[in-house]
Formats: structure tokens, sequence, C-alpha cells
């Protein structure tokens, strides 16, 4: 009989994330779809208690809780923990957990204390035969594969975007606390967070667009001249409009590693492709870009793709793109401005 645990952290606010929810639906599901298995819900926070009532109703045999202000925040050497004591508790043959940046950093070190396996970036987890299976995928993600291990208890970390969210009523839950040791958080201690402003924060994975940029952007015009400022302030006018999430090829962002005077924001944590990330947004919007990469590869699990470029043979157009907009991207975008800011000053009806 395997115990399947749903294992989370919560949010600042007490509360579980989209991808904790999605994680949760897939254990679910795996229960399911494994006779006599149980479900048991694994919650690690300052405190958990919002967290455990709002998926009250998920079907949980047991909520367990490690909770205290040394779990407030996301730390090594106290989330490995409580995650390793959770799973002791519960006596898990498979954990499953959201990819979030928090559980990537720790899990892998709760799984070898309990002398088990994990696997990260899982796309899906099955029960095809009566035993579980997660699917993923290697070599930048060209081979997809299903992967069986015997070894538990087995850790799968399922990555945002993959999964139904569960969506259920909250109630009461009852908590059993489990306790871990917070000595350990003496070893670190956690002065602050430093991150970009929201301006400058471009990478947004809950974003339901995404908006790359090619080296077009930085390319002579047909006046004869680059528009490097004007491409920056356009790009930037845009996310703040629609707060989409910026992706960019692998030219754009060597050019701007290089020190040039050109789309001083982005990073090669931009960078979409083989060499780069694969993002799984609903819709994609790509301006000033021809290469390969990025369209068969970090395009994949877009799922409505448009692009903006003056060339009418660019890789887009070869079937990679739902909509291809023969144009020029200063135009398209100037004008795709005014009429975002005209939608955002118009007076809303009154309700
Ligand atoms: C091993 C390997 C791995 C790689 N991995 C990646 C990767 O992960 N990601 C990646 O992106 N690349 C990757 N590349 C590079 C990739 O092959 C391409 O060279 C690169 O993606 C091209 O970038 P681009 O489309 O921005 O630039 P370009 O090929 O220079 O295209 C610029 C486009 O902008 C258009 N344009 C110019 N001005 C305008 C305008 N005003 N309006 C509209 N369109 C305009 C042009 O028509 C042109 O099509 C990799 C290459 C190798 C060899």
């Amino acid at each position: 009989m395997d115990t399947i645990l749903f294992l989370a952290h919560t949010e600042a606010d007490g509360s579980l994330c989209r991808a904790a929810l999605e994680s949760l639906g897939a254990a679910r599901a795996l229960a399911a779809a494994l006779p006599d298995s149980r479900l048991i819900a694994g919650l690690v926070g300052a405190d958990v208690r919002t967290a455990a009532d709002g998926i009250a109703g998920c079907g949980a045999a047991r909520f367990l809780g490690v909770s205290g202000a040394p779990f407030a925040q996301s730390r090594y050497c106290t989330d490995v923990e409580a995650a390793a004591a959770i799973g002791r508790a519960s006596g898990a043959t498979l954990v499953i957990a959201p990819a979030t940046s928090r559980w990537n950093r720790a899990l892998a070190g709760a799984a070898h204390r309990l002398g088990g396996r994990i696997d990260a970036h899982a796309t899906a987890i099955s029960a095809a035969d009566g035993s579980p299976a997660v699917t993923r995928w290697y070599y930048r993600q060209r081979l997809e594969a299903v992967v069986c291990r015997r070894i538990r208890p087995w850790f799968i970390l399922l990555d945002p975007g993959c999964a139904q969210p569960w969506a259920g009523l909250p109630g009461t839950a009852t908590i059993e606390p489990v306790d871990a040791s917070p000595a350990a958080a003496s070893r670190t201690t956690v002065i602050g967070v430093r991150s970009p402003s929201a301006d400058l924060q471009t990478i947004r994975p809950d974003a339901k667009l995404l908006f790359v940029a090619g080296a077009g952007w930085t390319k002579t015009q047909p006046d004869g001249n680059a528009h490097g400022r004007e491409a920056e302030e356009l790009i930037l006018d845009f996310l703040r409009s629609t707060q989409a999430s910026l992706g960019s090829t692998k030219s754009l962002v060597d050019l701007t590693g290089e020190g040039q005077p050109v789309l001083g924001f982005m990073t090669h944590m931009n960078q979409v492709g083989q060499t780069g990330s694969t993002p799984r947004h609903a819709k994609g919007l790509a301006t000033c870009c021809h290469g390969e990469e990025p369209h068969t590869v970090g395009w994949r699990f877009v799922t409505e793709r448009r692009a903006v470029n003056l060339n009418p043979n660019c890789g887009w157009a070869q079937g990679k793109a739902d909509v291809l907009y023969v144009a020029d991207a200063f135009a398209v975008m100037r004008e795709v401005n005014a009429l975002l800011h005209a939608r955002l000053e118009a007076p809303k009806p009154a309700s």
C-alpha cells in the first residue's frame, strides 16, 4: 500500500501558492489511481493553519504540520529538517511536492536523509499499470521519458503549470504538529531578501503571456539607424501595462552580456530555448526574433503563439507560429502600447 504525501510550504501570507495546489491535484489523482493508497498532507511554515484549512476538503487522511518562526522563510537547514521530519512521521512512500525555488533547493537533502530518491522537473505523474511513474524531459526538452523507481520514499518535484490546481471547499483541518529541530536555524541567519524592484523583475512564471524579444530590436532599421533606446522603452512600457513575462533569444542576451548599451534589463535568465528555459505560458508573442531554437524548443509548451517579424520567411513562418504578423515590430508595439494605455486609462463602468 502506498502512502502519498503532498508536501508544501506556505507563502508569506500563510496560503498555498498555485504550484502547490497543482501538486495537490496531482497527488489526489495518483491516490485515486493507486489501489489501497492513502493521501496525507504535510505543511511547513510559520503558521500552517490557514493553508491546512484551505485544503481541509482535499480528502487527506492526516494533516501534518511543522510550524514556527524558523520555518517562515526559505533556508536549506530548516527546510530539510522540516521535510524529513514530516516524511518520517507520515511513513510516506511517495512524496509529491511543487517545484518551487524553495523546495528545489531543500528536498533532495530530505530524500537523502530518508534513504530515498528524488526526481525533479516532473511534468506528469501517472499509475497506468498500478505502479507510479513520472514523466519528464531530457536533453533540453527533446526526449520525453517515463521513469519508474522501486526505492522508497520517492520524492517527486512537479513543475508548475503541468496539473490542474486542486479547488475545493475550505474547512477546519485537524493538524498534527510534527517536531523538527529548529536548532539548525542558528547555523544560517536570514538577514533580509534582496530582489529587483517590481519594474526590473521581468521574469514572471505566473503571467498569462510570454513576450519574447529577439536581436532584431537592436539591428539597423530601414531608416539606417539602430533604435535601442526606443526598443527598451517600448518593451518596458508593454510589460508594465500587461505584466507579461519577458523572454529573450540567445543572440540578444549575448549582446547585452557584452556590455553593449542595448536592452540593459535583459539577462541570461531571460533566455528561452535549447540552452535557455522552456516556460509554460498560455500565450506567447515573439518580436524581432528569427532563431530556430527559441521556437522549436523554448516555445514548445506555449499554447498560443504569435510573432511579429519584417521577414515573411523567418523561422516563425515555417509552421511554428499560429499567427505571423509580417510587420515592423516598432510600429506594432507603439500602436499596441497606445491601445493598452487607452484601455487602462478609460473610466471603469459603474457597477
Ligand atoms: C548549440 C546552440 C544552442 C542555442 N541555443 C539557443 C537558445 O537556447 N535560445 C536562442 O534563442 N538561441 C539559441 N541559439 C542561437 C540560435 O540558433 C539563433 O542564432 C538565435 O536564436 C537568433 O536570435 P534572434 O532570432 O534574436 O536573431 P536574428 O537571427 O538576428 O533575427 C532577428 C530577426 O529580427 C527581425 N527584425 C529586425 N528588425 C525588425 C523589425 N523592426 N520588426 C520586426 N522584425 C524585425 C529580422 O527579420 C530577423 O528575423 C543556439 C545556437 C546553438 C548553436
